[in-house]
């Protein structure tokens, strides 16, 4: 039938007992459940490898959450076989038939909403509301990318020339190789395998080595609702061991890739070369790191602007590629605004994220503990702490949430990302000095301002250069369809997941123009 139009998918609600009580619940349902070992899946088949990874829980890494087949060059090859054998149904497929695929594949994930938040909490350490939060993002990727491919659909009538009938229209790529972080496991991979499906084409996806369990979920999502063979294949694997052999191939038309700078800047490099046997020039849509600013006007409404910096910079630990990680606030204020940022963190308690207390939980893994640790270091020689937290001891891979001021823009901490719980204070003369600061790394992707001054907000609009900026409000949280999200500079080549011209990256305009 016809769809109704689009609506954001509604947030977890806690005054409600009934969702109060759930997360417990089915975070020990889950937990019954772990430790399972889980097979690719290529050509609507399960394949086991003999090569596994376990994917463990971050606030206790003696729990594994499941144990991870791990794809080599000879699954990928035969994956992207797969895909390649499916692509010429798929892509004449009916567009309506194709959208129906994603609808229902959003209200098997809705009917499962609290189960797939359980096991974001476990393998990736997601607080209750940052969980819900994916799988709600998931669910507005899958409706919204539908609608807007039934918009795209028809062939649209162009030019009025008399005796010239002219059609412009789309056609999908081929075969789509999607390269997934872990940060958002569920919304981000499913954006970018929900866009190249819906739009025809045919997908080999690659999920974060992290969160590979949370990936297999979309092989059940999509089974559950019939998706033809071939047309979505599930090839967890080492990036270094399949990722460049993934890129490379002659039969990869499109990739789309959420992650580090320095990955995507690999895959654009590599994926220029052609090999024999290539037809297509390979598409590449790529969004990648931040460093993201948020400017403190000497007008600003501190009661405003005090928690929703916390909550920017530190939320799910600050490893959100839109988290505040410099904070540039006019002199007049400095001093004021530190105080009360420093005793709203002391109030707040780092601890596994599975129980609500804690406003943070433990980072990714042992190797982001350790980069992150290395920043905060580097963050003290460059200037000074204001706040550093405790954290459990008891081998969860905790970093303390650290707040260091006295930073200046060529310091490492105000140029590079760190991708944690690590929040840089600047102290600018004025507002124009701010705006050039926030626009001085390498990196576009979000800001914000925090200012009563319709003259400051107006030229923030104008000259603060990012691909998200957000005015009197924290700067993360994107929702689709109202903040189309992606950076630019280096954080991405200019796209906008969860806005109405993504899908157009993910296919070929035509044009047949017939004489009458
Ligand atoms: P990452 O290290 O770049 O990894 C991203 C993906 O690339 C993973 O699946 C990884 O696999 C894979 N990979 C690694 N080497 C590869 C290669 N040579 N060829 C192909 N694929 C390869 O990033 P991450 O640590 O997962 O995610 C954090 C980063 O993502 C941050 O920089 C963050 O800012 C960025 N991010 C950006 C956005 C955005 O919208 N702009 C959103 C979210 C995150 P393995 O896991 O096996 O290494």
């Amino acid at each position: 039938g016809n769809l109704t139009p689009f609506n954001n998918e509604a947030m977890v609600d806690f005054t409600r007992a009934d969702h109060r009580a759930a997360f417990p619940n089915t975070i020990a349902e889950v937990r019954k459940q772990l430790g399972k070992t889980y097979p690719l899946f290529i050509n609507g088949k399960e394949v086991k490898t003999g090569d596994t990874i376990p994917s463990v829980n971050p606030n206790k890494p003696s729990e594994t959450v499941g144990i991870v087949c791990q794809a080599g060059t000879k699954e990928v090859g035969d994956a992207i076989a797969a895909a390649k054998g499916a692509f010429p149904a798929w892509r004449d497929t009916d567009i309506k038939v194709r959208a129906e695929y994603l609808v229902k594949a959003a209200a098997v994930a809705r009917r499962r909403i609290f189960e797939l938040s359980a096991w974001q909490v476990l393998e990736i350490g997601k607080q209750w509301d940052q969980a819900y939060a994916d799988v709600c993002e998931a669910i507005d990727f899958l409706e919204y990318y539908a609608r807007e491919m039934i918009t795209l659909g028809s062939p649209k009538r162009i030019g009025h020339a008399p005796g010239e009938l002219n059609h412009y229209f789309y056609e999908p790529k081929g075969v789509a190789a999607v390269i997934s972080p872990w940060n958002f496991p569920l919304a981000i991979s499913m954006g970018m395998v929900s866009a190249a499906i819906v739009a025809g084409n045919c997908v080999v996806f690659k999920p974060s080595g992290l969160t590979s369990v949370i990936g297999y979920h979309i092989v059940e999502l999509f089974r559950e609702v019939g998706l033809p063979d071939g047309v979505f294949n599930y090839t967890p694997g080492r990036g270094s061991v399949m990722g460049d052999y993934l890129v490379d191939s002659p039969d990869i038309s499109l990739i789309a890739f959420t992650g580090s700078m320095e990955v995507g800047l690999r895959i654009i490099e590599r994926a220029a070369k052609v090999y024999p046997g290539q037809e297509n020039v390979k598409k590449i849509v790529c969004e990648m790191g931040g460093k993201n600013a948020i400017i403190i006007d000497d007008d600003a409404d501190l009661d405003e602007a005090v928690p929703h910096v916390l909550y920017s910079a530190f939320g799910f630990q600050g490893q959100k590629c839109s988290a505040c990680s410099r904070v540039i606030v006019l002199d007049a204020v400095y001093d004021k605004f530190v105080e009360r940022l420093v005793s709203m963190a002391q109030a707040t308690l780092v601890g596994p994220s599975e129980d609500p207390a804690h406003y943070m939980g433990a980072v990714a893994d042992d190797k982001a503990m350790k980069t992150i640790k290395e920043y905060a270091e580097i963050g003290k020689k460059e200037g000074h702490v204001l706040y550093e937290s405790k954290v459990p001891s008891d081998g969860g891979y905790y970093v303390p949430m650290t707040i260091i001021g006295g930073i200046k823009p060529e310091h490492r901490i105000a140029q590079e990302e760190i991708f944690g719980p690590v929040l840089a204070v600047m102290r600018a003369k004025d507002f124009d000095q701010a705006i050039a600061w926030a626009n001085s790394t390498k990196f576009a992707l979000t800001g914000g301002v925090f200012s009563r001054s319709p003259e400051h907000l107006a030229q923030a609009r104008k000259e603060f250069r990012v691909g998200n900026l957000y005015l009197n409000r924290n700067n993360t949280g994107a929702l689709v369809g109202r903040q189309p999200f992606g950076g630019s500079k280096m954080s991405g080549v200019g796209t906008k997941a969860g806005g109405h011209d993504y899908l157009l990256h993910f296919m070929d305009p035509r044009v047949v123009t017939e004489n009458t």
